[in-house]
């Protein structure tokens, strides 16, 4: 059980490293923890974002635990070699082509939502994006027209394969929650969708205990917002994912709290927070690890079917919250490695 640990830049390192103090904390029989650079990190020691060195060690890896990339100071590089492509990197290299995002509003917490008080404290779902396909990888091109005018295109498309592969990881992460899935698309006006909708159906066939369902994604985003305890497992396109998925950490308000998985075919994955590398507040002790720590039970429970240690660690979590032990972001003034401690006593 080898888990690559890729810390990153800003308060990457400084959440990370509290992240691992649980992993050891759970004292996991042949886990073995390989630290290797990316992003600004790696552009410094290396010259490249993500280094032949460090693909080598999430080859040999059965998850990576990913902190955070990005430095301002690098804006000046060429694209290819600014921090943020070591992410973009990675998921081309390994294959990782769904992302989760649970979006869960924890007890006592219900007050940073943004929305209303009677629906904030329902919202507990985990969106499954596509993120290999669509109008982010499909013919784009710029032209000037015979009359003048500029015109830019992005294709949007999806092969029945890619949505088959992204349905299936929709319909095992509904099997482990509620047995619901909701399917967002645009069937009413897009080509795409269509197919995406009947590549669903016909998947669904194989997973009888799980109730599938269908919503245009303008209603999806409107759901969200006015009765988000509706929902349990949605799965969604890369483009649509981006945004609903946006949206439903927002709602539950909490950016130092969520956690993020992005799966291959099997059970590789890589797992970090959702916020990014903070540079505001990076190098400080402010930052709260609650999202990378959540982001490595989420290793645990996918990558290697740990369960029972997975829930010791949302657990640990949510005791820490309750007992109103809170981070810079949630209103409070725990530090990064109090918080990392509070957490490490109530495993
Ligand atoms: P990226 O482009 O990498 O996604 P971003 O510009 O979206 O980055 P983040 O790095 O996610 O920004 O930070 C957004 C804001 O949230 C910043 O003010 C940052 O300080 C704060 N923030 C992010 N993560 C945390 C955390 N773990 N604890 C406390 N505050 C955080
Ligand atoms: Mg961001």
């Amino acid at each position: 059980m080898r888990i690559a640990v890729f810390a990153g830049d800003g308060i990457g390192p400084e959440v990370t490293e509290q992240a691992v103090r649980v992993l050891q904390a759970l004292e996991i029989e042949g886990m073995e923890l390989v630290e290797g650079d990316v992003g600004g990190a790696a552009y410094r020691r290396h010259g490249h974002p993500l280094p032949e060195a460090t693909l080598d060690i999430a080859r040999s890896a059965d998850a990576i635990l990913f902190g955070a990339v990005g430095d301002f100071s690098l804006d000046h590089l060429e694209r290819a070699l600014r921090p943020e492509q070591a992410v973009l990197g990675l998921r081309k290299e390994l294959g990782l082509f769904a992302n989760l995002r649970p979006a869960t509003v924890f007890k006592g917490l219900e007050d940073l939502s943004t929305l209303r008080p009677e629906v904030s404290g329902k919202i507990d779902l985990l969106i499954v994006r596509e993120l290999n396909g669509d109008v982010y990888f499909g013919e784009k091109g710029t032209r000037t027209l015979e009359d003048g005018r500029r015109q830019g295109w992005d294709m949007m498309s999806y092969a029945e394969d890619e949505v088959r592969r992204i349905a299936h990881a929709g319909f095992k992460a509904a099997q482990g929650r509620s047995g619901r899935l909701c399917s967002v698309d645009k069937a009413n006006v897009l080509e795409t969708s269509q197919l995406w909708r009947d590549v669903m159906i016909e998947v669904s066939k194989e997973y009888p205990d799980v109730e599938l369902t269908h919503m245009y994604v303008d209603n999806a985003a409107m759901q969200l917002v006015k009765n988000p305890g509706a929902f349990d497992v949605i799965v969604t396109g890369n483009l649509f994912g981006d945004i609903l998925s946006d949206q439903a950490s927002m709602c539950v308000g909490s950016i130092g709290l969520l956690a993020s998985a992005s799966l291959a075919e099997g059970k590789f994955g890589l797992y970090e927070p959702i916020h990014g590398s903070a540079p505001d507040i990076a190098g400080k002790g402010l930052a709260n690890p609650m999202a990378t720590i959540l982001s490595a039970a989420m290793l645990l429970r996918h990558s290697f079917g740990l369960e029972e240690q997975a829930a010791r660690i949302e657990a640990a979590v949510a005791a820490t919250l309750a007992d109103g032990i809170k981070g810079g972001d949630l209103g409070g003034s725990a530090g990064t490695k109090e918080i990392g401690d509070a957490v490490l006593a109530r495993l």
